[in-house]
């Protein structure tokens, strides 16, 4: 072979090589392209999730903070921002803990958790912040813990049970209260029957002690009653079941009914009967009669012998106001807010009525509140009392 032919020989050669690397190539770079578009899948997929997942974390009614074991904060959501009072541009991603002091809220958080030694442990403990009204949270801290176990921070979790507490000291204190009104009837029968027992009383003694053990058991009924609408009422079951009525004609039925307490006491009850009837209005009769009930009686009650009552009703603006003026003890401006108020009793009622419980006027608010109505009180203590509420006629 000639030189020349070898020369060529060996270009083709080097050509054949360089044309085969380049097919490796493109091999390579279509390898290349194919695992790019699956890593750019795999990237918006993962940014799908990390969307779904800030979504569910940013929604969450409980508060979620992560901190490292450095105490930094490395996630903080809308609910933690706004329980700890601090807003988003306050920035406190990667923030030590102990640094935040000038946050009150985030002082609270942070000695709380010191006491309960912070980070290590996985405990449940009460976190109380002072606002405009004291707000209690429970706190739950978790270890937050990878797959290969290696501990990275904690979590804590705020779940606000002010409600629950509340409810829960309401339930104690009315327990306590339904418990002391119910001693003293019961008590009253106790002496009664004792007084029985010993045979040494006359006949006659003997039927007025009779007289007042009934009597005890009949406010025991009407208290018992009165605790289970309250109870009803404040679990929302208090049912309600609307009619048509003629006000007028009811509460006439009503002043008829309490004849014989009015004439004990010489009181002189006026009924300003309108002389063209009222439009008609959709009341639960029954509740409404409670309400009526209860007024004229806390009028007879709390007005002295020869007093007088004056029962008034009119109709404007679409809506029946009922009034029930006295000429009784009346009622100091201080006591006047909280006569609506779960079994306020004020002192001088106690003194001349003993047999109240106080809960009268906190269901009668609920039933015409229920109602669409209002109900409120004008008085000057020692001048009497009126009581006003309205109902609306459609
Ligand atoms: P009760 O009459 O059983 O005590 P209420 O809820 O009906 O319960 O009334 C609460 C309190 O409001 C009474 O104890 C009394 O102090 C006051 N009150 C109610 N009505 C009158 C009234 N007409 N005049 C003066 N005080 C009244």
């Amino acid at each position: 072979m000639t030189n020349f032919l070898k020369k060529e020989k060996h270009d083709l050669e080097e050509v054949i090589k360089y044309q085969n690397s380049l097919i490796e190539l493109d091999k390579i770079a279509k390898m290349l392209i194919k695992r790019d578009l699956a890593l750019t899948d795999s990237k918006e997929k993962l940014i799908k999730e990390k969307g779904k997942v800030d979504a569910v974390i940013n929604s969450l009614t409980d508060g979620l903070i992560m901190i490292d074991l450095e105490q930094k904060i490395i996630l903080i959501n809308p609910k933690a921002q706004s329980i700890l009072n601090v807003t988003k541009e306050e920035k406190l991603i990667g923030k030590v803990l102990s640094e935040l002091v000038n946050f009150p809220q985030i002082k609270e958080l942070y000695e709380v958790l010191a006491k309960t030694e912070g980070h290590c442990r996985e405990k449940q403990c009460e976190l109380i912040l002072k606002e405009s009204i004291e707000k209690i949270y429970e706190m739950q801290t978790t270890l937050v813990v990878t797959e290969t176990q290696e501990t990275i921070g904690t979590l804590i979790i705020l779940h606000d049970v002010t409600r629950e507490r509340l409810i829960n000291k309401m339930k104690s204190e009315f327990i306590t209260i339904a418990a002391h009104q119910l001693r003293t009837p019961l008590t009253g029968i106790k002496w009664s029957l004792e007084m029985i027992n010993t045979g040494t009383i006359t006949e006659e003694e003997e039927k007025e002690f009779l007289d007042k053990a009934y009597q005890s058991n009949e406010r025991m009924i009407k208290l018992v009653n009165s605790l289970l609408i309250v109870s009803h009422l404040d679990e929302g079951r208090f049912v309600y079941k609307f009619f048509e009525i003629q006000i007028e004609n009811l509460i006439q039925e009503i002043i008829e009914n309490f004849k014989i307490q009015i004439k004990n006491k010489a009181i002189k009850c006026i009924f300003d009967k309108p002389k063209i009837p009222l439009s008609k209005t959709k009341v639960d009769l029954e509740k409404i009669q409670m309400v009526l009930e209860n007024l004229i009686d806390n009028a007879i009650k709390y007005t002295p012998q020869n007093g007088k009552i004056i029962i008034s009703l009119k109709e404007n603006n679409n809506k029946i106001e009922v009034s029930i003026k006295d000429s009784g003890m009346g009622i100091s401006k201080e006591n006047q807010e909280r006569l609506f108020t779960k079994f306020f009793r004020s002192t001088e009622a106690l003194k001349i009525e003993t047999s109240g419980s106080g809960l009268g006027l906190f269901i009668a608010k609920n039933i015409i509140e229920a109602h669409g109505g209002q109900i409120w009180v004008k008085s000057k203590e020692g001048r009497g009392s009126t009581f006003y509420f309205t109902l609306p006629i459609d």
